[in-house]
């Protein structure tokens, strides 16, 4: 009888443990889980014709490999291996401290992500200094481990909102629809322009245009990034300081942007020549790109930091609790 009774109440208890299983999974119970990549592994992750390595320019080329042309796939794992070192554990502790709190600040979204964030840790300056992503996975500079904890979650935000889009590339329009952006054909460069192009790889494709107002005329534009001057690593290593933030104007025709020209060059614009401010109520003065306005409104929503504009944040948010593959 006593054996039976401890049966029934095994019984009970795993039918318990099997119920609150499901409901966790029912209400979309997920939290984001990240792996640390070793040198190899980031190497064979990264050599991968993703949309960004197809669209590299001759400045992304030679900034990158050191290389006008695109090195073999060979020389590419080499160059990862060198750049790439594995996750000492003081660093993974830094990180997985950033994704709790990630975690704890998007639980009750019922936000769709990939199952696992890989995590790949780039070499005392060699990353130029930025952090980005490439496909699923997060490429993080060492020289990043020393900031301070807000900044730290908030660039993790940031670079989490990234693969969270790519994820939803096919509904990018309803992330960027609150900026008033729209999506178009890809834009083709015009060559005057293009060897100075710098390809994000958060946003490899220059596929939005907004409509705004310029000498007050209506016109559309699209966030494109034109390096200052050709890469010179002996000189200037910094990718930053290399980049120019500008809006080449388009007309679209059939959906298909066409660059305007005038007086036999690519018409490019500064943000504040535009009524850029009042259309998209920015929060930082980062780039232009919607994603990268996107990803900078998650990130401060994130770490709870002062919004000056909530309107754009709010509504990315409620449009992110939406978006389901
Ligand atoms: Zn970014």
């Amino acid at each position: 009888m006593i054996k039976n009774i401890r049966l029934l109440r095994r019984g009970l208890q795993l039918l318990t443990f099997c119920w609150l299983s499901l409901f966790l999974w029912a209400c979309g119970e997920k939290k984001v889980e990240i792996e640390f990549l070793t040198s190899k592994e980031a190497a064979q992750f990264l050599v991968h014709e993703d949309e960004y390595i197809q669209n590299m320019s001759l400045f992304d080329l030679n900034a990158t490999f050191g290389a006008s042309t695109m090195p073999s796939r060979e020389q590419r794992i080499e160059h990862y291996e060198n750049a790439i070192k594995d996750w000492p554990e003081l660093y993974q502790k830094k990180i997985n401290a950033a994704i709790a709190h990630l975690n704890e600040k998007i639980k009750d979204l019922g936000l769709d992500y990939p199952d696992k964030i890989p995590f790949i840790l780039y070499k005392l300056g060699d990353s130029r200094g930025s952090a980005y992503t490439r496909m699923n996975a997060i490429i993080w500079p060492e020289d990043f481990m020393l900031m301070d904890d807000e900044t730290f979650n908030r660039v993790i935000a940031h670079e989490f909102f990234h693969v969270y889009s790519r994820y939803h590339k096919a509904q990018n329009a309803k992330l960027y629809a609150p900026l008033h952006y729209q999506q178009t054909e890809v834009l083709t460069f015009p060559p005057a322009l293009n060897e100075l192009r710098i390809t994000n790889p958060d946003a490899p494709v220059v596929n939005y245009a907004i409509e705004l107002e310029y000498q007050g005329k209506k016109q559309f534009f699209m966030p494109i990034l034109l390096a200052k001057r050709p890469y010179d690593a002996t000189k200037e290593r910094w990718l930053f300081r290399y980049l120019s933030n500008k809006f080449l104007a388009v007309d679209i025709s059939n959906g298909v942007p066409s660059a305007v020209i005038k007086d036999g060059k690519p018409l490019l614009m500064l943000r504040e020549e535009t009524n850029f401010d009042d259309v998209v109520a920015p929060n930082t003065s980062y780039l232009l790109n919607p994603e990268e306005i996107s990803a900078e409104n998650f990130s401060l929503w994130v770490v709870d930091a002062h919004i000056p504009h909530k309107e754009p944040v709010d509504a990315l948010i409620e449009v992110m609790k939406t978006l389901k593959r």
